[in-house]
């Protein structure tokens, strides 16, 4: 009998996490009750926004139980099904474990259809991480064309989309990425302007000659010293939608705010969202996007990482850059 290999968290973190955070155990796989539906994982999503979850504290998501799997959302193969909507054979996408086996409500699953684009890209491109992206470039940002609309963590699976739309809607582009390989990617294969490294010394100095004009649009992926350099160059009504603040995911206190003085004198309109609100959105989203990659219009890039032995490392290499594109974990092969 097969068993299922789930990662449970073991401690809450105080600061950056380590592998020794998750443990690795065997449990029977389980049985769907009425209107429940098991898969095998074929692919796990790792994410930043996990981090959240592995503290205590209150935040938009409840946090994850000591003791209790670690969730992810994930693309499986139907392998049991106790709801008449879906068969053994049956490839779907919804929320589950880091885990060889996911039972799941039948609600909350969608069917994919693996001739219209790879399963993976449910987790990317074509979901949660391209639904926010949309969301916050167009709903948030609203760039028009010639405006300077920026984006940090460019290369990611959010910051490479909404930098890539609002090219589309006739934005002048700049990326901001970590070392010379992703902003060679952001601005070759995505079609950005130019694209600035955070880690270079002089960072502040090369973002502020990449935008003459000052900066209409910040997408707000990073937060820090990012966020810093941003600030003293958003225009007069300059949008800025506050997508993730990952730089200070692992920060054990909270960091002393920007001046408002600009937001006030420049009429900035800052606003934090969270994709799981826009759901009305989803359709328009998978509509637009998924023409713009049938035209060639726009570009992703998945980082792969084999075996569900390696999600923790893989996770905690968000933190430093390590992933390059939307970071998936294969569990099993299609
Ligand atoms: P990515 O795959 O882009 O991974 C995160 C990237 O952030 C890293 O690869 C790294 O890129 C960059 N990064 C990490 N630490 C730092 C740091 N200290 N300073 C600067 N850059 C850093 O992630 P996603 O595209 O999945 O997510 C991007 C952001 O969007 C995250 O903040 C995430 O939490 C947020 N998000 C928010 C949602 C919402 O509903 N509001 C939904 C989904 C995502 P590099 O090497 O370029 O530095």
């Amino acid at each position: 009998m097969d068993k299922n290999r789930q990662f449970l968290l073991r401690k809450r973190p105080e600061g950056l996490p380590t592998p020794d955070h998750f443990e690795l155990i065997e449990a029977p796989v389980p049985e769907p009750r009425s209107g429940e539906v098991v898969t095998r994982t074929l692919y796990l999503s790792l994410d930043p926004y996990m981090r959240g979850r592995m503290n205590a504290g209150k935040s938009y998501a409840r946090p994850v139980e000591l003791g209790a799997p670690m969730e992810a959302g994930v693309v499986g193969r139907v392998v049991a099904s106790a709801d008449p909507g879906f068969k053994i054979g049956d490839i779907v996408n919804g929320p589950g474990y880091w885990a060889d086996y996911s039972v799941h409500k039948a609600a909350s699953l969608r069917k994919l259809d693996p001739s219209l684009a790879p399963p993976s890209t449910a987790l990317g491109i074509l979901g949660m991480p391209g639904h926010t992206a949309y969301v916050g470039t167009i709903d948030i940002g609203k760039p028009k064309p010639g405006e300077t609309f920026v984006v940090s963590a460019a290369a990611g699976p959010v910051g490479s989309l909404a930098g890539q739309i609002a090219k589309i809607k006739g934005a002048r582009v700049i990326g901001i990425a970590g070392g010379p390989d992703k902003c060679r990617y952001v601005v070759d294969e995505c079609g950005f302007d130019d694209c600035i490294d955070h880690r270079m010394a002089d960072f502040a100095e090369a973002l502020a000659a990449a935008c003459p004009d000052g900066i209409d649009i910040y997408y707000e992926n990073v937060g820090g010293a990012v966020l810093q350099a941003v600030w003293p160059l958003l225009n007069r009504h300059a949008r800025v939608p506050v997508c993730g603040l990952i730089a200070e995911y692992n920060d054990v206190a909270p960091r002393p705010g920007p001046n408002l003085r600009n937001l006030l004198s420049n009429r900035i309109l800052m606003q934090g969202f969270i994709v799981g609100d826009h759901a009305e959105r989803f359709a328009a989203f998978f509509a637009d996007v998924s023409n713009w990659l049938r035209t060639d219009r726009i570009k992703y890039r998945e980082h792969t990482v084999e075996g569900l032995e390696n999600a923790p490392e893989a996770f905690l290499g968000l933190f430093s850059g390590s992933n390059f594109g939307k970071l998936v974990v294969r569990v099993a092969a299609e």
